[in-house]
């Protein structure tokens, strides 16, 4: 659901006028619906349920998006958290997202961020997501200064393409991530590796924008051999995140629904892991961009346009600093007026910062648009302000949501100068 459609000839999101909404607001700005996140999330969880899993638990990955207010709204729906650095363990916390709801992924967890982990209740958090032997040590030793047992999760490298950017795929023997199941076996029978860790759980995450499902099938099936191959009571399975979203018109097409995807997760577990023992561990999903990324837009200004030769650039006010994934993966976002016109002109739709990569969208068949007209940069939610910084100077952005109620809250001030300088 991404709720952004004409009304009268003006763009709305979640029903609200945006041409009113940037009259009041200075752009650029993150814009985000309440409603959408709240039915993505329900959506998921439901679906996970409806499929059939038992005590689903759906960890919203806080780096797709880890803004304060949205992370409150999904606490309130039950959500847990699947973190990757001390910094979003506070935030996460903060929101009111309970400990032992809080998986903990990424290669390069610090002696300090596993301290703090493991104190932040009696049993710590739900789960460290493990990248490697050297980091299980860690933990190990950590736990054991402070007189605690560590719950601790394999991230299993399940040795599969998923097909996706190359930059955002995960599972294969040439990515950082994970552990191969030769390294997960046999670092069982080690003992002393263990004294104050248990193994509660094993996970995979072989990609993000997945939409051929494919990889995703195989990558639980081994997840499943191998857990079988612990011979352990594991608590818990964790199919990861990565379920794409349609960015393209393209790509509609080819979207899962959140019921194909929960039937291939729960037909896979049924097939390669429950019709072979009684034992019946929960689900862990971390979906990021499923959740968030229809849930926001990016609001841009035009300040001009610049014609040279056969080629009209469209200047925006928004930079990117703002929005990264078109300049850092060459990902398409749709760019739409928020007053509805015929599209005649080819144009680039580029932003102020000094970088030819600083483009959001070229060759894109556009109506005339001058100073002052406004532009929306579609499916904006996930890895959208969180992946922004100041280069070039510039302050980052304000962010509003449209409460159910349709009021609107300011949940991130513009950076200010006072704070850059
Ligand atoms: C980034 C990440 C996710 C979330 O990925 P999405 O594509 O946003 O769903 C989940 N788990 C891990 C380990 C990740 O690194």
């Amino acid at each position: 659901m991404s709720n952004l459609a004409y009304k009268n000839k003006k763009l709305h999101f979640s029903n609200l006028d945006l041409s009113k909404v940037a009259r009041d607001y200075k752009t650029p700005f993150y814009l985000y619906s309440e409603d959408v996140l709240v039915e993505n999330y329900t959506t998921f969880y439901q679906g996970a349920k409806a499929a059939g899993l038992r005590k689903p638990l759906v960890c919203f990955a806080l780096k797709s998006n880890p803004n304060r207010e949205l992370l409150r709204t999904l606490a309130k729906l039950d959500s847990g958290a699947d973190i990757v650095s001390g910094g979003e363990l506070r935030r996460a916390l903060e929101a009111g997202i309970p400990a032992e709801k809080i998986v903990f992924s990424g290669v390069g967890k610090t002696e300090e961020e596993i301290t703090y982990a493991l104190g932040v209740s009696k049993k710590g958090i739900y789960s460290f997501n493990v990248e490697s032997l050297e980091e299980l040590e860690l933990i190990n030793r950590c736990a054991k200064k402070l007189g605690k047992l560590a719950r601790i999760c394999f991230r299993l490298n399940p040795v599969v393409e998923a097909l996706t950017h190359k930059h955002i795929s995960t599972g294969n023997k040439t990515h950082k991530f994970g552990l191969l199941e030769k390294d997960i076996l046999a670092s069982l029978r080690q003992k002393r590796l263990w004294s104050h860790s248990e193994l509660v759980g094993l996970s995979i995450h072989i990609g993000s924008q997945l939409l051929d499902l494919r990889a995703t099938k195989k990558a639980i099936a081994v997840l499943s051999s191998v857990a079988l191959k612990t011979k352990l009571p594991l608590e818990f399975l964790d199919v990861g995140g990565g379920l794409g979203v349609d960015y393209h018109p393209d790509e509609t097409r080819k979207l899962p629904t959140i019921e194909e995807y929960m039937g291939i997760v729960a037909g896979t577990l049924e097939k390669e892991f429950y019709a072979k023992t009684e034992h019946r561990p929960r689900v862990v999903f971390e979906p990021g961009r499923r959740i968030i990324a229809k849930a926001g837009i990016f609001v841009m200004k035009v300040l001009r346009n610049k014609v040279s030769e056969k080629n009209l650039f469209v200047i925006v006010d928004g930079g990117m600093n703002d929005f990264m994934r078109p300049s850092l993966y060459e990902a398409y976002h749709g760019l739409v007026p928020v007053k509805e016109s015929r599209a005649t002109k080819l144009s680039h739709v580029v932003g102020p910062i000094c970088e030819t990569s600083d483009c959001f969208g070229s060759n894109r068949l556009m109506p005339p648009l001058k100073s002052g007209d406004l532009l929306v940069l579609k499916d904006a939610g996930a890895y959208g302000y969180s992946m922004g910084s100041n280069y070039n100077l510039r302050g980052r952005p304000l962010e509003l949501l449209i409460k159910k109620d349709k009021r609107i809250k300011v949940i991130n001030k513009a950076q200010p100068y006072e704070e850059l300088l």
